[in-house]
């Protein structure tokens, strides 16, 4: 769909695209900077409308991401989110939350209560980052 923006664009910096889905991290949410979207390539709305051996392809890479997030930065929780209300093109957040984030433990669209100091963890980011894009390669390799 020509005004869907995960349509006309990757949606945040690319770290892994197969011919199915891709990886990308979020750039424009600096209280969070290890916010990660896993995002269907195809233009799809609704989670129930793929069939499923696609499910389970789309979530397994979810859970991908989410166990390398727990694993590599040690955070409160990651929070999974698909909302779609706004751009209905299937995608999920995959959100490493701290407890001294902004919003913690409220989601990270409320109000900020606080700031938190992102250095140490954004500069953690580019190693996971080639990690993430690895295991996801990895995985793709195995769904052939
Ligand atoms: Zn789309």
């Amino acid at each position: 769909m020509s005004d869907c923006p995960l349509c006309r664009s990757d949606g945040g910096l690319l770290l892994f695209r197969d011919d199915f889905l891709r990886l990308v991290r979020v750039l424009d949410t600096p209280d969070h900077p290890a916010f990660y979207r896993v995002i269907l390539n195809r233009h799809v709305a609704e989670f129930s409308q793929l069939p499923a051996g696609e499910r389970l392809r789309l979530m397994e890479a979810v859970a991908t991401v989410e166990r390398l997030l727990l694993a590599e930065l040690s955070p409160a929780k990651v929070n999974l989110a698909s909302l779609g209300n706004v751009v209905p093109h299937l995608h999920w957040h995959v959100i490493a939350r701290f407890a001294d984030d902004a919003q913690f433990p409220a989601p990270i669209w409320a109000t900020a209560q606080r700031q938190r100091d992102t250095t140490a963890l954004c500069a953690a980011l580019p190693a996971l980052d080639r990690l993430l894009g690895a295991e996801l390669a990895g995985l793709a390799g195995q769904s052939v």
